[in-house]
């Protein structure tokens, strides 16, 4: 019978409930090497839906920090080039590569954008996490755009860039219940207003 070994792989029956890595978007924070600036889960997971990754695309990942956001693009199919000029966090993305096994499909560079940007494979979407100037924008080449913001400056940018161009300009507020003397209490993140195009 050639439908019962296909029954079970789907079934995981043989894999012990819970192993290996979730499908989708939104890994624990923790499964990172990270010194704190990462972009935070349910943040991430807005943000890779609004990326949208397809299978072979590539990424380019301005302001990469820990590299969390090109590791899932990769985990959902797609290539990726993390830029970011720290060399400390270019430590923690190389690790993050080595442990989620992404070697031949994610590359860190160490740099500041707009500079080396020229020098890196075509992108199909571009996400900008850091370094977000009208100069950047300005500089890239046509692809798919995500950019994230936190200070009033970049919000401004990203403002205006949605009254030019389009697409959706979207703020998302979280907030997460943390003890509170012996009880529980909401803790509000800073909000991230994020622009997407087209
Ligand atoms: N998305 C990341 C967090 C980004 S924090 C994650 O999930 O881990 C923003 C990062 O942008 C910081 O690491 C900062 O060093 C980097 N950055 C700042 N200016 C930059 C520039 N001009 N070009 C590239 N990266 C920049």
């Amino acid at each position: 019978d050639c439908i019962a070994p296909v029954a079970v792989a789907l079934d995981g029956a043989d894999l012990p409930s819970g192993a290996g890595l979730p499908r989708g978007f939104g890994l624990p924070d923790d499964s990172f090497a990270h010194d704190g600036q990462i972009t935070r889960r349910a943040i991430r997971a807005v943000t890779l839906a609004a990326l949208g990754p397809r299978t072979g695309e590539m990424l380019w990942d301005i302001g990469g920090g820990s590299g969390s956001v090109s590791v899932e693009w990769c985990l959902n199919g797609g290539r990726a080039v993390t830029l970011e000029p720290r060399t400390d966090r270019i430590a923690n993305i190389a690790a993050n590569i080595k442990a989620f096994g992404l070697a031949d499909r994610m590359r860190a560079v160490q740099g500041a954008a707009p500079d080396f940007l020229h020098d890196l494979p075509a992108p199909d979407a571009i996400f900008i996490g850091g370094g977000a100037s009208a100069t950047l924008i300005d500089a890239l080449p046509p692809a798919r755009l995500v950019a994230n913001a936190v200070t009033l400056e970049t919000e401004a940018l990203l403002i205006g860039l949605h009254a030019q161009r389009g697409g959706s300009l979207t703020r998302i507020a979280l907030e997460e219940a943390v003890p509170l003397g012996r009880m529980r209490g909401w803790t509000p993140a800073r909000s991230v207003t994020q622009w997407s195009w087209p």
